[in-house]
């Protein structure tokens, strides 16, 4: 099968080179799925090869067609589009795929940023790949590194997490167990978490909970756009920052200080500085089961894997044999 769209008028695929400057894109459009990342807010961030492969793709699979279509028509990009979100990835999924292993060129978006990073595009990708398909990343803008390097926390070593639950139990479960994990990490590790305006308070609240008043964080608002804006200083001093507002607006990328190793040790809260050890140690002595029992138990209870906790576990004991 042949592309259809722009790309058909002009069938070699050559950029002219008044219209971009020289060794800024490939001068083909070589067949595959193009992952292309659009800016978090401001436009200035689309880049010259985004421009340039979603004019020349003959479809774009789009988070969002309607969101898609105003930048698209900002940046007069007259390629059609079609739907590629959550609820329907796996169905045109199939279509895609079929028509790129046909040598379609396909570009697929979500509604700002990187897609597949909290956002639809991981299915497509491997089927993509199953499917001996190339798969081709158009970088650019995306909220999580964007907030990491300019928040002034370390970034050698950093975990992103994207969005916690929205369940408040569940929340503070995942919370503490990144703390924990936190606490058995070789080196101090940023978290990076995406979070909504409507719920930054009460993740804050859990944050200061499980790590104490005390650790440092970010909560960078905004970014890139007219009111971006980075909170920088204890947990308790973003929150009580952003409580004392009228309205919280905006969307929010949130970072958590790694724990340096002379750190590591109980939390002030107490809650999640439990030991594995220790918790497996109080169902025992609790239901009477054994060890096996016991960490298949606390595995449940925190959505964690068995064999993780058993890892951890060992962990523990190695390091408490040091000692
Ligand atoms: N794929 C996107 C990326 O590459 O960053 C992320 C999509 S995710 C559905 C949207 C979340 O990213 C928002 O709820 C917010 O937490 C974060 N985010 C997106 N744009 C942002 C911005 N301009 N400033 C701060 N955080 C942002």
């Amino acid at each position: 099968m042949n592309d259809a769209g722009p790309a058909a008028e002009n069938p070699a695929g050559e950029v002219p080179a008044r219209e971009f400057p020289a060794g800024a894109m490939d001068s083909r459009l070589a067949p595959g799925l193009y992952l292309v990342a659009t800016p978090i807010g401001n436009l200035g961030d689309i880049t010259l090869r985004a421009l340039d492969v979603l004019k020349r793709a003959a479809r774009i699979a789009c988070e969002d067609t309607r969101q898609t279509q105003k930048l698209l028509n900002h940046f007069g990009i007259a390629t059609p589009t079609v739907s590629l979100h959550e609820h329907n990835e796996r169905e045109r999924a199939v279509e895609l795929v079929e028509q790129l292993s046909n040598g379609v060129r396909i570009a697929l978006v979500s509604d700002a940023g990187t897609p597949g990073i909290s956002d639809p595009g991981a299915w497509l990708v491997s089927e993509a790949i199953a499917a001996g398909v190339a798969v081709i990343p158009i970088p650019g803008a995306n909220a999580a590194l964007s907030a990491l390097v300019a928040s002034g926390l370390p970034t050698d070593e950093f975990q992103f997490v994207g969005f916690l639950p929205e369940k408040a139990g569940a929340r503070r479960t995942r919370l503490e167990v990144l703390f924990a994990e936190a606490g058995a990490a070789e080196a101090p590790r940023t978290l990076i978490f995406y979070e909504a305006p409507h719920r930054i308070l009460l993740t804050l609240a859990d944050i200061e909970a499980v790590w104490g008043p005390g650790q440092p964080v970010v909560a960078a608002r905004e970014l890139t756009k007219v009111h971006e804006e980075f909170l920088r200083g204890t947990v308790a001093e973003v929150r009580r920052s952003l409580e004392s507002r009228e309205r919280i607006r905006g969307e929010f990328t949130v970072l958590i200080a790694g724990r340096p190793a002379a750190q590591v040790g109980p939390n002030p809260a107490g809650a999640s500085s439990e030991k594995v050890a220790d918790r497996v140690a109080r169902i025992q002595s609790e239901t009477g089961v054994d060890e096996k029992e016991a960490l298949k138990r606390l595995a449940r209870e925190l959505g964690q894997s068995k064999s993780e906790l058993y890892r951890e576990l060992q962990r523990e004991r190695a390091s408490r044999s040091k000692r």
